[in-house]
């Protein structure tokens, strides 16, 4: 009788964690099982919030606004999701906003997902068993079994570790591998510190806002340079959802890091205090920004902010798409290790895949354990790659 092959927990099920299962999958290693907490859905910071105001029902892209594609290996994925009918380009007007102004970027090729950007973690889970909402909150490494307990889900021979933040730290603290724990370590900083050579992540402010009536903007998304906010996107145009007979529009606002950080709040339990100042306070951005009177903007029907605690890497690894320690059968992947986007996570997801799968075969090579970590330069929102030698279209060829 054939064995079952070896079995693999990934703890995370966003981008980084769907691909990496997805991949383990096309590779023969089929008993994987991605546990996540998404309650909506998977996803993690690519996930959308639907939202009932009054009798009507809202889509909000609430982290991932867009993508680019600059690798090959990551176009395959977006060629993939496409044949599925899971991803579109956005043709926008998206752009830079400043004061007022609006300047529409050329050469821009963003993608969203068709329905909203969940189709694309919904899309991707369909490739493997997806378990949710499930918190994982004790992983075990036994050495004379060479397994891994993860909580009451029994062992597995692989773990993955395929979300960053507090969590990661704490889960990894007493498990039995202090390397991969060291990497995990996390710090909370607005701007990045050069001298510490440890994971660096700042936290985000955004704010769903639904007008009843449409503010007749130029553009769908906006880079914005101001202060305090960094990105405002019309949900309505975007995602197509303008229904006959309503005028209403719901919009996306991101804060600034330094906003995020200087108003930062236990990120499950905002005091209402605080959520109606950063509501006030990123409307006023917003109005500011794109040259609208603050008092002439329709009172919303509608409002919520969020706050992404751990929303976006400051630094990355150097050298290595993803961490794996042979002697322990663990290994991490995630944006934090390639690019803080979604096609960086993709990447680091790819790449785990393909280190666990030699480690199957007999290989006994670590990967990642010894780099040390690189700025990552541009803003935190925005700064998303591009590679002007890749011609990209998702219904033809890559060249
Ligand atoms: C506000 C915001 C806007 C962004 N905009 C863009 C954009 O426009 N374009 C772009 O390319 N990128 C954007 N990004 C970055 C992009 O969203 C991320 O790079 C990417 O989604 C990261 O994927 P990941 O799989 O590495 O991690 P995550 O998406 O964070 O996935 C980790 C998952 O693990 C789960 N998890 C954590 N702990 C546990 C546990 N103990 N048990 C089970 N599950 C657990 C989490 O709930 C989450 O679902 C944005 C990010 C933010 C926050």
């Amino acid at each position: 009788m054939a064995t079952p092959g070896p079995s693999v927990a990934i703890v995370g099920g966003g981008v980084a964690g769907l691909v990496c299962a997805a991949r383990l999958g096309q590779l023969g290693i089929t008993q994987t099982t991605v546990f996540d907490t998404g309650r909506h859905g998977p996803g993690g910071r690519c996930s959308t919030r639907k939202i009932d105001v009054g009798g009507k029902t809202f889509l909000f892209d609430h982290s991932a606004q867009y993508f680019t594609v600059s690798d090959d290996r990551f176009a395959k994925i977006v060629s993939f999701l496409h044949s599925k009918g899971a991803v579109k380009v956005w043709k926008g007007p998206i752009g830079v906003l400043k004061g007022g102004r609006f300047e529409r970027s050329s050469n821009l090729q963003a993608f969203v997902g068709t329905e909203s950007m969940q189709s694309v973690p919904e899309c991707l889970a369909t490739l493997s068993r997806v378990e949710r909402p499930v918190w994982v909150g004790n992983v075990v490494w036994e050495p004379m079994a060479k397994k891994w307990k993860v909580d009451k889900y029994g062992y597995f021979d692989y773990l993955v570790i395929a979300h960053n933040g507090k969590c990661a730290d704490r889960l990894m603290g007493n498990s039995g591998a202090p390397r991969i724990h060291d990497l995990l370590r996390v710090r909370f900083t607005p701007k990045l510190i050069h001298k510490v050579q440890q994971m660096q992540l700042c936290s985000l402010w955004v704010l769903l806002v639904v007008f009843p009536a449409s503010l007749k903007l130029s553009f769908e998304g906006a880079f914005v340079e101001d202060a305090d906010i960094t990105w405002v996107a019309n949900n309505t145009a975007k995602l197509g959802q303008r229904a006959t007979g309503d005028n209403s529009e719901c919009w996306t606002i991101f804060s600034s890091r330094q906003f995020g950080t200087a108003h930062k709040v236990p990120q499950e339990n905002i005091p209402p205090g605080k959520a109606d100042e950063v509501t006030k306070r990123l409307l006023a951005a917003f109005a500011r920004s794109a040259g609208l009177d603050s008092r002439a903007l329709p009172t919303p029907t509608f409002t919520k902010v969020q706050l992404w605690g751990a929303a976006v890497p400051l630094n990355v690894l150097d050298g290595a798409d993803c961490v794996f320690q042979a002697s322990h059968n663990v290994g991490i992947c995630g944006d934090w290790l390639v690019s803080p986007c979604i096609e960086g996570a993709a990447v680091s997801g790819l790449a785990l895949a393909e280190s666990i799968h030699r480690h199957v075969r007999g290989e006994r090579r670590d990967t990642g354990l010894g780099c040390t970590f690189k700025p990552v330069l541009g803003p935190a929102i925005g700064s998303f790659p591009t590679n002007s030698k890749l011609v990209f279209n998702p219904g033809g060829k890559t060249g």
